[in-house]
């Protein structure tokens, strides 16, 4: 008989931007299949999910991975549920309409690894700043690149838990990096980036060092972090039609609010219109445009105009369900027939 645990990841209440929480299940001769994943529950009252008095929110396996840390493990994603079984409303992977997965996201995750005795970026000394900005990106060396053994390691794991990684690379601020994550359908794209976000917190911790996933938590001539969303279906994938491209892009102008409402807190600190982003106010989009709210990659136009968008928009602690939720929305209601 073997015991094998299962680390059962969620997202908490916290406001306005979701925490992550795990906890462990052993099981007996567990098969390592998602439907043989128990229903669990857990202490909402803690999380900000549920009062007191009425305390119980329900986890449904969504998602279940290999955990190369441990022994005999496993890692679930779960989405949370209210006591009588409907999704929390806490809960954005249930608002992600998308049923055939015929949307693909792509997410560039930056992040700034931080020292938590003197809470500033890995690479920066107690006091004073360390040089400006310019050899940090892509660099190697001690001089520039910080934290390394934490990056790759965690490389390791997002590829032995089977995630989709495409990639790292040390970001443009001292102490910041970044990985991408790809998947063919939304919820897959989510799911993987919070996995990933977990796997790289647990790495993290081991070394005494935590992530900061804040959109701009050094002010000031330093770039802040954000979760750059590529997206793409069928239509942007195959329709070789610059005007269809215009008319989805169009979609995009008068929900700007509503999709910043969803691209992360605090983003008026990063979209200033500096430091490869468009301001927070404005909307815009071109050809390999790194100013622009969305960027049309050169390799869309290259190939006659199939391939996918970048919005630039959503911010390193935004939500991956919810950013996507919102851009399939957005893009489906350009391609209602008239
Ligand atoms: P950059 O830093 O230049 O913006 P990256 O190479 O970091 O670009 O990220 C580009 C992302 O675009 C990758 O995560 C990749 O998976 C994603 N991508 C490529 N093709 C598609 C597609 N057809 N649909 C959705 N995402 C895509
Ligand atoms: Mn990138
Ligand atoms: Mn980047
Ligand atoms: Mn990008």
């Amino acid at each position: 008989m073997t015991k094998f645990k299962l680390e059962y990841i969620w997202l908490d209440g916290s406001a306005p931007t979701q925490g992550l929480r795990s906890k462990t299940k052993i099981i007996k001769d567990f098969s390592g299949k998602l439907e043989d994943c128990p229903m669990w529950s857990f202490d909402g009252s803690s999380t900000q999910q549920a009062p007191g008095n009425s305390s119980d929110c329900l986890l449904k396996p969504v998602a279940i991975y290999p955990d190369p840390g441990r022994k005999n493990a496993f890692l679930v994603m779960t989405e949370v549920l209210s006591s009588d079984g409907n999704a929390h409303p806490t809960n954005g992977r249930a608002t992600i309409d998308d049923e055939d997965d015929d949307f693909w996201f792509g997410f560039e995750q930056e992040y700034f690894l931080w020292d938590p005795s003197t809470n500033r970026p890995l690479g920066f000394p107690a006091e004073g700043y360390p040089e400006p900005q310019g050899p940090y990106y892509c660099s190697v060396g001690a001089k520039n690149a910080y934290g390394r053994e934490i990056v790759e390691e965690h490389m390791d794991l997002c590829i032995e838990a089977g995630l989709n990684i495409e990639g790292i690379n040390a970001e443009v601020a001292a102490g910041q990096w970044e990985f991408q994550i790809f998947a063919k359908g939304a919820q897959a794209a989510g799911d993987q980036i919070w996995v990933g976000r977990y796997l790289l917190e647990r790495t993290a911790e081991k070394y005494g060092v935590a992530i900061n996933w804040h959109c701009k938590p050094v002010l000031g001539d330093w770039n802040g972090s954000g979760m750059h969303a590529n997206f793409s279906n069928s239509v942007l994938r195959t329709c070789g039609s610059e005007d269809t491209y215009k008319q989805i892009l169009e979609a995009f102008r008068p929900v700007t609010a509503e999709h910043i409402a969803v691209y992360g807190a605090d983003n008026h600190l990063r979209l200033t219109g500096l430091h490869e982003t468009q301001s927070i106010d404005e909307f815009s989009y071109g050809v390999s445009d790194r100013g622009a709210s969305i960027r049309i990659p050169v390799v869309t136009v290259e190939n006659g105009w199939k391939g996918y968008l970048e919005d630039r928009r959503p911010n390193s602690e935004a939500d991956p369900y919810k950013v996507a939720a919102r851009i399939i929305k957005t893009v489906k209601s350009a391609l209602v027939p008239a």
